[in-house]
């Protein structure tokens, strides 16, 4: 396979993955020591681009390339940032359609994975992004073989999921693309933290599935039409 370039793809996927880091910063989705971390899939090869576990600061020179068995092509993957390469390599593997990862302990998602609840859709704005309740992974510390088995095993039995809560651990998002990853991990958190709020006044009731398929039927008609402009 010819070698791959630091090219404008590569700098288009760096931007991306900046942009995805920032902006969880700033919103403080990242809760207080701001680990995360981000990947993209290199088009047409079965590599990623991955940053390491915290993403503040983020210096873009960091990324490494990894391959999906987990062999780093070029750059220098920290020894506490070992246990991240599986935990999106997995589900590259298992999602060809797959382009971004995103991997955080965004809080009030992160309280459902602790209490080991799989989470309801009840957002609007999750429904359009996910169809199926957020499922929970067996326990396994934390980027182990116990954990990557789990989380394979669930991308397999929620084909419609795409975003899996990580038990004792935080979230995992996927996308077709960074920044669709990112979006969903805002969409995942705010609807753990109004469910979690609503419990004070009588508690939040899930989206009927078939109102989030009208709903995800609903925004490919909206795509499919384009801008309204004049
Ligand atoms: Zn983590």
């Amino acid at each position: 396979m010819e070698a791959v370039a630091e090219d404008s793809t590569w700098r288009q996927l760096s931007d991306e993955i900046a942009a995805s880091a920032r902006k969880m910063v700033r919103s403080g989705l990242l809760w207080k020591n701001n680990h995360g971390n981000i990947s993209a899939r290199l088009p047409g090869r079965d590599e990623m681009l991955l940053t390491g576990s915290v993403l503040e600061p983020f210096d873009p020179s960091t990324l490494t390339r990894v391959r999906l068995d987990g062999e780093v092509l070029k750059g220098e993957i920290a020894p506490m940032a070992r246990e991240i390469v599986q935990l999106h390599a997995v589900v590259y593997r298992h999602r060809p359609e797959v382009g971004g990862v995103v991997h955080a302990h965004s809080p009030h998602a992160t309280a459902y994975a602790l209490a080991a609840t799989p989470m309801p859709v009840y957002t609007m704005a999750l429904a359009r992004l996910t169809s199926d309740p957020l499922p929970v992974s067996r326990f396994g510390p934390r980027g182990s073989e116990q954990e990557v088995e789990s989380i394979a095993e669930l991308l397999d039995a929620h084909p419609g999921s795409s975003a899996i809560l990580l038990r004792n651990h935080g979230l995992l998002a996927f996308g077709p693309t960074v920044d669709a990853a990112t979006r969903l991990v805002f969409a995942v958190e705010e609807n753990a933290e109004g469910s979690i709020l609503a419990g004070a006044v009588g508690g939040a009731k899930p989206i009927p599935e078939s109102a989030i398929r009208a709903a995800q039927e609903r925004k490919r008609e909206f795509e499919r039409l384009g801008p309204i402009s004049r």
